[in-house]
């Protein structure tokens, strides 16, 4: 472009960078609009254990339903909230939101569960972050060893000293901790023995081939086998096949998540594979 300008011009912005950041200036306004009403809510998909089908949690997901946009996908609005600060909004919206859920779930007598909530790496570098997720339980009422919180494993590139820091007082409220789309960022092994975490999750790239692409399930069985050397628990991400099922239970992953077991969906709906669970114990 600064070339088919000719000669020495330079043009800082083209004009295709021009659209991009009035498209980002857009969705940010719109967000901070949104955040004020109900277009963003939060929707839950279980997490099974296959040995015995039983549901073990949910993930909670964020939603946003704009009025005239329809359904905007959280890999498009995550990363402009993570460039202005409304991400500390929106993750201590669906935070608030899971663990409120959550309780009165128990509140119903309904199985407890764990809900897995994720947590943006800009999040993280909050310094009173642990005191924030303390606060939220405290007005939602919901016990710390039934909130997850899952951090994409490249959030650990930078600041590691702080992180663990801030990780450890998390996990010293009694709140789990999972790295997730475990094998994606720029994974040292390192960190993952000083990190104080649960479990890890394996990425969806890594399922989406089993049981043919012979690279990942090379790549899948080294996962499965480093947790269990480290003694963490291991989830497999994306599953949306029976095929893929059997073959990850075969390698040892007894935990899953993905379409084959349930979509992310409505409280409501999760409600009710609650009250399915209940009748079955
Ligand atoms: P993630 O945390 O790795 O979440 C899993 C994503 O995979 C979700 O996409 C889920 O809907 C999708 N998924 C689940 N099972 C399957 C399957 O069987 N097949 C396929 N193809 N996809 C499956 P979603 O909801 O669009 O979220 C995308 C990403 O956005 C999340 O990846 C997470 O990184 C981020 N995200 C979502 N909600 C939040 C949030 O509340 N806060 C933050 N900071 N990030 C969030
Ligand atoms: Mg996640
Ligand atoms: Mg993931
Ligand atoms: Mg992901």
């Amino acid at each position: 472009q600064a070339k088919a300008a000719g000669g020495n011009t330079y043009r800082f912005f083209t004009p295709e960078m021009n659209l991009r950041i009035s498209e980002r200036v857009t969705l940010e306004n719109n967000l901070r609009r949104a955040l004020y009403g109900d277009e963003i809510f939060v929707h839950y998909q279980p997490q099974t254990d296959v040995r015995n089908g039983r549901l073990i949690g949910f993930e909670a997901l964020v939603r946003w339903q704009h009025p005239e946009l329809g359904n905007i996908p959280p890999t498009r609005f995550i990363p402009v909230a993570e460039e202005s600060s409304l991400i500390y909004q929106v993750g201590e919206r669906v935070l608030r939101e899971a663990c409120q859920q959550n309780r009165h779930w128990q509140d119903l007598g309904l199985p407890p569960v764990v809900v897995a909530v994720n947590l943006s790496a800009v999040q993280l570098r909050l310094p009173d972050l642990p005191q924030r997720v303390a606060r939220i339980l405290a007005e939602t009422g919901l016990d710390a060893r039934w909130l997850e919180l899952e951090i994409t494993e490249s959030a650990f590139i930078h600041d590691t000293e702080r992180i663990i820091d801030v990780l450890q007082q998390l996990r010293a409220i009694g709140i789990k901790l999972s790295v997730d789309d475990f094998g994606t960022g720029y994974s040292s092994l390192g960190y993952l023995k000083r990190l104080p975490f649960d479990r890890i999750k394996i990425d969806q790239s890594f399922v989406r081939d089993l049981p043919d692409g012979s690279d990942d399930v090379a790549i899948v069985r080294a996962i499965i086998a480093i947790a269990a050397s480290l003694q963490k628990e291991v989830i497999a991400e994306g599953v949306e096949q029976e095929a893929q099922s059997e073959f990850l239970l075969q390698l040892g992953c007894e935990l899953m998540q993905g379409y084959h077991f349930g979509k992310p969906a409505s409280a409501a709906s999760a409600e009710a594979l609650l009250r399915g669970m209940a009748q079955q114990a």
